[in-house]
């Protein structure tokens, strides 16, 4: 039995003469995903990208691998047929067997790419659905709202027949919107930022403060680990670790209790914002989400946004934690996140941080001591590397 994929595309059907550059970065994405797994031949046609296995590679692997990769919205299990009317009924009646017996109810649909062949649409149609009906007896036809369509299509080479559908991952494929810089710490959050930036297309860089030794080295193999899991999605994420301890003794130090946090967030976007340009990245992600903590009410990102030159994306704004923490289960981030490690952010969390704090008092309180030469240093400092799960 021989089976190959057919990948169905969501909104890059939809692009128009734009159509064909979306279509190549999603099949080198997809080559990329599946350069470790074996070999595969790749056909487009008609808003569809048909992998058929060269060898004995593993199909559950490979759909496993493609469920991940957006700008794909249906993926489709096939078996590869010859083009004979009954090599398609040997072959697909016990190929469709699991999805047939739960089913009640069903219809078939024809498409034939090579119109040479000997049967009709309405034909095959018909006379495959009898044959189904002969095997499967507890089977109706119902041709406005089948549970299952079986679709037969014929082709230049052979045919080939499909029942089961499984969703793709959606969105547009990394690499069609531009660059990005996620903020990633080791909450729950970030990761699903990241994930949301890169479902519409854009690829992820992320940046991670560290705060040694008051954060462990435990701690940001957490946060790799996160960074490991979003790259299934993401492709290979450039990563990029600051050390941040200096900086947040020295606010610790100069800056009133109540207003830590707030400073502390606002270098942290001044030194992402100067690895992103540094990086070709247009802008920063961050994963907050209005009025969830002291330093996500709207003046505290008023304030923090105060410093930034480049627009700050925040997909979450909207979101309830229980949503985000609905995706964060989706996506495999979200027993990674929950492990209880410190963050640098809870380091030195102020007992009672304001929560409406005026740009005016901040920069103030900021200007109380000269950050910039511990900034160039943390940059200078900053480690990068790759990291991938592909
Ligand atoms: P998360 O679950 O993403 O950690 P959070 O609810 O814990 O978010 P904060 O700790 O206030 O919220 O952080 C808000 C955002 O700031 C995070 O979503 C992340 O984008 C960024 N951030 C926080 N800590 C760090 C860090 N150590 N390194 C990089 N970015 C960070
Ligand atoms: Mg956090």
């Amino acid at each position: 039995m021989e089976e190959m994929l057919l990948l169905k595309y969501g909104e890059i059907a939809l692009k128009g003469l734009n159509k064909k550059s979306f279509e190549d970065v999603l099949v080198k994405n997809i080559k990329r995903r599946l350069r470790h797994i074996g070999s595969f031949e790749y056909t487009r046609a008609q808003s569809t990208l048909y992998i058929k296995p060269q060898g004995d590679e593993d199909i559950d692997v490979v759909l496993a691998k493609l469920t991940k990769v957006f700008g794909v919205t249906k993926i489709c299990r096939a078996i590869i047929c010859k083009k004979d009317f009954s090599d398609i009924v040997k072959c697909s009646l016990p190929y469709l067997k699991d999805t047939l017996d739960g089913a009640k109810t069903f219809k078939v649909e024809a498409k034939r790419a090579d119109k040479s062949f000997c049967m009709t649409s309405p034909e095959l149609q018909r006379e495959l659905g009898a044959k189904i009906l002969d095997e499967y007896s507890h089977l109706e036809v119902d041709v406005h709202e089948p549970q299952v369509t079986v679709t037969v299509e014929i082709r230049e080479e052979n045919a080939f027949v499909h029942a089961y559908k499984t969703d793709g991952a959606g969105g547009l494929p990394v690499g069609t919107s531009g660059r990005a810089l996620l903020l990633l710490s080791g909450g729950i959050d970030s990761p699903v930022a990241g994930y949301m930036m890169a479902k519409r297309g854009v690829i992820v860089d992320a940046v991670h403060f560290e705060a040694p030794p008051y954060t462990s080295e435990r701690a940001r193999l957490k946060v790799e680990e996160l960074a490991k899991i979003m790259s299934e999605y993401t492709g290979a994420v450039n990563f990029h670790c600051v050390p941040f301890t200096r900086i947040q003794e020295m606010i610790k130090e100069h800056c009133p209790e109540e207003l830590f946090t707030i400073v502390m967030r606002r270098i942290m976007m001044e030194i992402s914002q100067r690895i992103a340009l540094s990086v070709g990245a247009s802008c920063l992600v961050t994963g907050e989400s209005i009025g969830q903590v002291a330093s996500q009410t709207m003046l505290a990102m008023v304030c923090t946004d105060a410093v930034c030159k480049i627009p700050v994306f925040r997909p979450l704004i909207g979101m309830d934690k229980t949503e985000i923490v609905e995706v964060s289960r989706k996506i495999g981030t979200y027993d990674t996140s929950i492990e209880p490690y410190e963050d640098c952010c809870t380091v030195f969390t102020p007992r009672h941080p304001k929560t409406k704090p005026r740009l005016e008092e901040v920069e103030k309180a900021q200007a109380a001591f000269d950050f910039e030469p511990l900034i160039n240093q943390a940059i200078n400092d900053t480690k990068a590397y790759i990291i991938s799960a592909n």
